[in-house]
């Protein structure tokens, strides 16, 4: 039977995954300045930031309770796009989670799927808009798609990254059709979308932390 994912190796992900929003600061701004309004980068640096801050503060003692809190820190300290959708993503991710202990491999995608969810009814992207649906639906269903085949949850996260990346770089042909870059229609094609591009840095900071 597959380990079950400790609440310690999420905070581990949620913090690796602040540490490259960081590092990637400048590179996220320079692809919003592109198509948007320069802003994505240190939108979500501030985010992560403050809620890396809130874990610092009061150590959550469940899954739930760790994704409801940086949930809750990203919508309340990010505006623009960014801040409701990997807000209500970590929000819907808790609420997967609920109180529970023992999160297995099958809950944890069961969980981003469900932030998936939430990522859609805040901003009703479909594929090929463009934005950071694109590169977290292939990842979620390169994770369900590897623990069917009963993979480890490791190699599962490491094909929702290569998933994310590819989504990600398929984000560059595509013309905007939701957000800032939509106002430019074909004037967004041939640019890398930000969101996607921190979408992939999440899923690389999972297969960098202890799953
Ligand atoms: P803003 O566009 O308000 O300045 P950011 O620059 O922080 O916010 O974030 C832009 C990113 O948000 C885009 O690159 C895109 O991936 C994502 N995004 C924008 N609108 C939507 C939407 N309706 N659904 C999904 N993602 C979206
Ligand atoms: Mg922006």
């Amino acid at each position: 039977m597959a380990d079950n994912v400790t609440t310690a190796v999420l905070e581990e992900w949620v913090r690796t995954f602040a540490t490259q929003v960081a590092e990637n600061r400048d590179h996220l701004t320079e692809l919003d300045a592109a198509i948007g309004d320069a802003d994505h980068g240190s939108n979500m640096d501030r985010g992560m930031k403050a809620a890396v801050a809130a874990l610092d503060e009061t150590p959550p003692a469940t899954a739930g309770a760790l994704f409801t809190k940086v949930g809750m820190t990203l919508v309340s300290t990010v505006g623009g796009a960014s801040g409701p959708l990997f807000g209500t993503f970590f929000l819907r991710m808790g609420t997967s989670f609920g109180d529970s202990d023992a999160v297995t491999p099958q809950d944890f995608a069961t969980a981003l799927r469900a932030g998936l969810g939430g990522v859609v009814a805040r901003g009703k992207a479909e594929p090929g808009d463009k934005t950071m649906y694109d590169a977290l639906a292939p990842a979620v269903d390169a994770l369900d798609a590897a623990l069917a085949e009963q993979s480890p949850l490791g190699a599962g996260l490491k094909a929702a990254r290569d998933a994310a990346a590819a989504g990600r770089d398929a984000t560059t042909p595509m013309l905007a059709r939701k957000g800032r870059a939509s106002y430019l229609g074909e004037r967004s094609v041939g640019h890398q979308d930000p969101g996607a591009t921190t979408v992939a840095l999440l899923l690389e900071a999972a297969t960098e932390s202890s799953f």
